[in-house]
């Protein structure tokens, strides 16, 4: 398991070294990569909800990005934030995926099962949503687990969310099958993992869980 991971980390962060542009000058307001930007925003959303023994705390942020005109390279000076969501912030969709998909559903007056009728779909733009740690794949309750609610924005051959970007795997067992990764790539959602905030991200996650003694 431990070599997996590693290989994973050092394929993305090989990847991604060649992939983040230089930023243009020192006076830009706007980082050349916003990953860990938009991450640490998750996990400051994922402190809002207090420690419980049997929820991780995590937070999701949605963006639309602007697009390198006929590429699918994301260009980060433009971004949009639509939307967010944290642990518990609404009961009826307890995990910040669902909360952030249901937010946004909530200000357009829509259900949350028709989220993705209202999302922006724009030629030169792409959504991506950034989570602390990879989503999780069983039902949450009677609703679906967070990775098909995000799968489901696509439904009907919508653009939906086409990106996700963690900072951690899941901290579930990771015995699950098929695993998020495997799930989002079926779906043609692409994925990646950004090294460099895991220890910061599953310390606020998982503080609190497990932990079910009576005072
Ligand atoms: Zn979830």
């Amino acid at each position: 398991m431990q070599s997996t991971l590693s290989s994973i980390s050092q394929t993305i962060s090989t990847k991604m070294l060649s992939f983040y542009p230089e930023p243009q000058n020192n006076n830009s307001l706007v980082e050349a990569c916003p990953h860990h930007t938009y991450l640490r925003h998750c996990i400051n959303l994922a402190k809002l909800s207090p420690p419980r023994p049997a929820l991780f705390r995590a937070g999701a942020v949605l963006v639309s990005r602007k697009l390198v005109r006929g590429t699918d390279d994301e260009l980060y000076n433009d971004d949009r934030l639509l939307s967010s969501g944290y642990t518990m912030e609404l009961v009826k969709s307890p995990h910040a995926e669902q909360a952030c998909l249901s937010n946004y559903a909530a200000v357009h007056e829509v259900p949350d099962s028709e989220v993705g009728d209202v999302l922006p779909s724009e030629p030169d733009r792409t959504l991506v949503m950034y989570i602390g740690f990879e989503p999780c794949v069983e039902n949450v309750g009677r609703d679906e687990s967070c990775v098909q609610k995000i799968i489901d924005t696509r439904k009907g051959g919508r653009k939906g969310v086409e990106k996700v970007y963690f900072g951690s795997l899941s901290p579930c067992s990771s015995d699950e099958q098929p695993s998020a990764r495997q799930m989002l790539g079926e779906a043609g959602i692409e994925w990646q993992l950004v090294e460099g905030l895991e220890r910061e991200i599953l310390a606020v996650a998982t503080e609190g869980y497990g932990n079910n003694k009576r005072f």
